[in-house]
This record gives structure tokens, sequence and C-alpha cells, in this order.
């Protein structure tokens, strides 16, 4: 009966996955190469092989992707209490206490503000091992609170995401962070403090559905699942099979919904390029925009009665001092030339 253990070997595996593997050799989840640890780690838990991306925490994305030494937790006092005394197969108190000493973490998202390659940035890492990297009342409130510190000290903010989606434990109160969290963004955007969203594997559910989407520039990682519903549910919904590779960063790039793909390896480098790129082009004059929706007459109008640009201020947050603003065409005239 030896396919018999064989399955019971392959439960444990699953459930292991949550967690970063140890001891000396780890096997690759995708390709089946087996890995020396010390060199996975080196590989910063991609596989030198395949690039498969094992999921890491949230400390360990502040390691690789943060100046060393640099960051700083904050909100780390609002915690996320038990409203609905929500109790199913376990009582959700419990489950909260239990993650909270599996993980070391207080909460889903870790927050805080650091520098990526000397550029200083408030950034915020969802972690997928607290209940399932869930969106609540208090990771939500978190998040909201890390866009308003990036809005008043105008350093560019960013959020790494791998979550399952909205936390039910919680009902309306883990629903309504969405639409509390991307009318912030709007905020956040009218202020012309840059939003970079990263993807990784999984991004799902209302996260995905809401403020995941709505970066300045969205990058994922390989093969990351980024959807919605998942694709069983879609497809006994629509009645169709599903093409290849759906739901994966490399189809969705391919569809317009991710900017670009990029190894972890390169993470980093990234991000410090593009924080660079965003506090050079702070310091040009705003151009007035037209808003979804709007109509040209509405545009014109209000580019007319518009007051002066806003910039990344120059200041003590390392951007460079923006130049006196150069005169340019003014709306109305740059309007009539169309
Ligand atoms: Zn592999």
């Amino acid at each position: 009966m030896t396919w018999l253990r064989k399955a019971k070997e392959g439960l444990k595996a699953q459930e292991r996955r949550r967690d970063l593997p140890d001891g000396l050799w780890v096997k690759c989840e995708e390709c089946g190469e087996i890995l020396y640890h010390k060199e996975l780690e080196r590989n910063l838990w991609t596989c030198a092989k395949c690039g498969y991306h094992f999921r890491i925490s949230a400390r360990s994305y502040i390691k690789i992707l943060l100046d060393e030494g640099s960051f700083r937790e904050r909100f780390s006092e609002v915690v996320s209490t038990d409203p609905l005394r929500f109790k199913d197969s376990k009582r959700y108190i419990d489950r909260l206490k239990k993650a909270r000493e599996e993980t070391g973490l207080s909460e889903a998202v870790l927050c805080g503000e650091g520098l990526i390659e000397e550029t200083p940035c408030v950034v915020a890492f969802m972690d997928f091992a607290f209940l399932g990297g869930s969106l609540a009342s208090a990771a939500g409130e978190r998040i909201a609170r890390s866009i308003l510190l990036a809005i008043e000290s105008r350093r560019p903010l960013i959020i790494l995401w791998a979550s399952g989606g909205a936390r039910m434990f919680e009902g309306i109160l883990s629903l309504m962070q969405m639409a509390k969290t991307n009318a912030l963004l709007a905020r956040l955007s009218d202020a012309r403090v840059p939003y970079i969203s990263i993807m990784t594997h999984p991004t799902t559910g209302g996260v995905t559905a809401s403020f995941a989407s709505v970066g300045d520039v969205i990058l994922a990682e390989p093969k990351a699942l980024i959807g919605f519903a998942g694709p069983r549910v879609i497809k006994q919904t629509i009645n169709q099979e599903l093409p290849e590779g759906f739901q994966r960063s490399e189809f969705l790039l391919k569809k317009g919904m991710v900017d670009q793909i990029v190894h972890r390896l390169e993470l980093r480098k990234t991000l410090g390029w593009l924080l660079r790129y965003f506090a050079a082009t702070s310091v040009l004059p705003e151009k007035p925009r037209r808003r979804a929706g709007e109509s040209m007459a509405r545009f014109r109008a209000a580019s007319v009665a518009a007051p002066k640009p806003m910039g990344l201020e120059p200041s003590d947050n390392g951007h460079p001092p923006a130049p006196a603003p150069t005169p340019e065409p003014t709306p109305t005239e740059t309007a009539s030339q169309e």
C-alpha cells in the first residue's frame, strides 16, 4: 500500500507551503529540482533552474527591497478585533491569535517607511501566511493611514500584494475597506504622489478588483496568480474552456493589466529606477489632465480656473528642488489648437 503513504506525504507538503521551507535541501515545487538551501536564499527564494518564485513573508520582502536598517514600522497599534463575534469551525478570535503566533505579525499587512536605493518611500507589504493575506478592517485602516502618510510627506507609496481577498470573518467591515482605500488613492493621485503596486502570488479577490489594479505602475512577479474569482468558478459560470495561462501574470501583461513582470532578483533595482524616474519628472510643470468621463467643455473651463500646479515639494525628502516654473502656453491656447 505504498500509494497510500505517498498520498499522506503529499498532503503534508501542501500544508508546509505556507512558510519558507527549512532543511538543507529544498525541492522546487514547480520543476522538482533539488535546491541547496543556502543557494536558494542567495537567489532570493527563486529556483535557479525554472525561475519558480517561492512564497516569502513580508519581513523577507523588507530585507530584499529596502536599504538595510532603513525600515521603520508604522501603525502597528491598529489591530483587528472580532466585531461580529464570528464563529464557524473555530472562533475568529482564536484564528487571529494563532495567526499572530505563527507569523509574529499583528495583522496581515506590515506598513512603514524606509529607503529604496536611498529614495524615501512609504511601503506596505501583505503577508499571505497571516490568514491568507486577507484584508480586514485593521489591514484596510493600516493601508489607509499609509496612503495618508504618503500624501502628507509627499513620498511615493509602494504596496506589495499577496492576498486571497477580503476577510469574510468581518463581513461588510472588510468589504468597505475597498471603497475607503480607493477613495484615498484618488486623493493620492490628485496630489501627484506616485503609487506602485506589486502583485505577487497570489493576488486575488477584492484586492485585485480594487486597489491592487489602480497603481500608476503595476508590477508582477513571474507566474503569479492574479484574478478576482478562481478559474474553476469562472469556468463553471461561463461554461467555456479558459485560455492557457489564464490569470497568470504573463497573460495579464499581454492583456495590458500589468505593466511589467519583474523577477524577484531585479525587483529592488526596478523600484529604485522607478522612484528616481518619478522624482525627476515631479519637477516638471504639470499639464492639465482630462479625467475619465469629463467633457471637453468642462475640462477647458476647469483648466482655465485651475490653481497653480502641485509638484513634489523640494524638501527634506531627498528630492531635488523644483526649478522656477517655465512659461507655457496657457491651457486655453493648447486646447484651441486641437
Ligand atoms: Zn524549479
